[in-house]
């Protein structure tokens, strides 16, 4: 059972040389009488939160991982073998899984996957926590409405890409910041942004937001924190809402950088609100009903960027600090 294991907490940018593949000879077996699942891992989730796990201490409010076993994150598997009444061998789940070939899970961390007629890796984003997040964070927590200005960063990203397309079916203005050209050129041409640049070529933050929003920011759905943050509090409208989904560019820092525009909060009297998707597992289904119609029919795209096998796991979680995924960073580990 090849694994990919944490070899002991991470200070600054991780690197694929923190984490181990190891192969454990230890055969999996469901013991007797547990109600839990035995996995086949098909494809893993690299998330950014997963960084914010490899800190001793993290205060965040979630368990870190433990150095000297394998990472633990959302993956799309097959049953193998069931204790649980709901699953049954042959079954496709999705949810909380380990970084190895083969897991054994409480049944509880999943999902059964009802709908096989879209790419199972999707269950790893769109038709997982990354959906829901971008779909309970700009229509549940934003309450967007028809003309708003909308602007989000990490735009060309597993969230960012969604949030964008579900903005233009609002029919507000919508702006993307993103780290490269390629990045900047899939914003606008394939995921139907209005305007789009690239954060890395521009001096000043602020004098790009004034170049696109003229008349200010609605809807700010905040990614990255720090530098961006700071130059979109001055250029939010009055009661305008900042949707905190995360904040990528402080994960890996010691010290977090300090905004220094916070005052704006009150001139401007806007609204600043953080949300993790698992509080909202209630509107899966509704979720679904919303955006499966909406995948067959074309209606909205999404750019998925697969690496191939758990042995590339270390370097496409990294990527994600880099910039390195265009889209859903996603990790092939076999087929059914
Ligand atoms: P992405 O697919 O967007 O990948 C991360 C991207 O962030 C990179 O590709 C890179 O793109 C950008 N980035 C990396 N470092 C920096 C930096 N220092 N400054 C600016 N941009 C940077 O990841 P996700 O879509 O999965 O996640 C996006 C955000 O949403 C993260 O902050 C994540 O923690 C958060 N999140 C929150 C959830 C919640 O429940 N609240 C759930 C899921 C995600 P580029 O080339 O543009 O720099």
């Amino acid at each position: 059972n090849k694994q990919v294991i944490l070899k002991d907490y991470v200070s600054g940018f991780p690197k694929e040389s923190d984490m181990n593949i190891v192969d454990s000879t230890i055969t999996l077996k469901l013991p007797q009488g547990s109600n839990e699942l035995l996995l086949k891992n098909l494809y893993l989730s690299c998330d950014p939160y997963m960084r914010i796990l490899m800190t001793k201490d993290t205060t965040a409010g979630l368990g870190a991982y433990t150095p000297g076993s394998p990472l633990t994150g959302y993956g799309v598997s097959k049953v193998m073998e069931s204790g649980h009444q709901d699953y049954k061998k042959g079954d496709l789940v999705w949810g909380m899984t380990k970084w190895e070939e083969y897991s054994l899970v409480p049944a509880t961390g999943m999902r059964k996957i009802e709908h096989t007629d879209v790419p199972l890796s999707h269950y790893t984003g769109i038709l997982a926590l990354i959906g829901l997040t971008a779909y309970a964070g700009f229509f549940e927590v934003g309450t967007p409405k028809k003309g708003d200005n909308v602007f989000v960063s990490a735009a060309a990203g597993a969230v960012g890409q969604l949030v964008g397309q579900f903005a233009k079916l609002t029919g507000c203005y919508v702006v993307g910041s993103a780290g490269t050209k390629e990045k900047v050129d899939l914003l606008k041409n394939k995921f139907g942004y209005d305007e789009a640049f690239n954060y890395k070529e521009e001096h000043d933050l602020n004098a790009a937001l004034k170049r696109y929003f003229q008349e200010g920011i609605d809807i700010y759905f905040e990614n990255v924190g720090g530098k961006t943050l700071d130059a979109v509090l001055p250029n939010m409208r009055v009661h305008g809402r900042i949707l905190v989904c995360g904040m990528i560019s402080q994960y890996n820092l010691i010290q977090p950088e300090g905004i220094t525009n916070l005052a704006h909060i009150i001139y401007k009297r806007i609204q600043m609100q953080g949300f993790i998707a698992p509080d909202y597992y209630h509107f899966y289904t509704k979720f679904l009903e919303f955006i499966l119609p909406l995948i067959r029919e074309g209606k909205i795209v999404y750019v998925e960027d697969i690496a191939k096998g758990l042995e590339n796991g270390p370097k496409a979680l990294v990527g994600l600090f880099s910039g390195h995924n265009v889209g859903k960073q996603v990790v092939f580990v076999a087929h059914e």
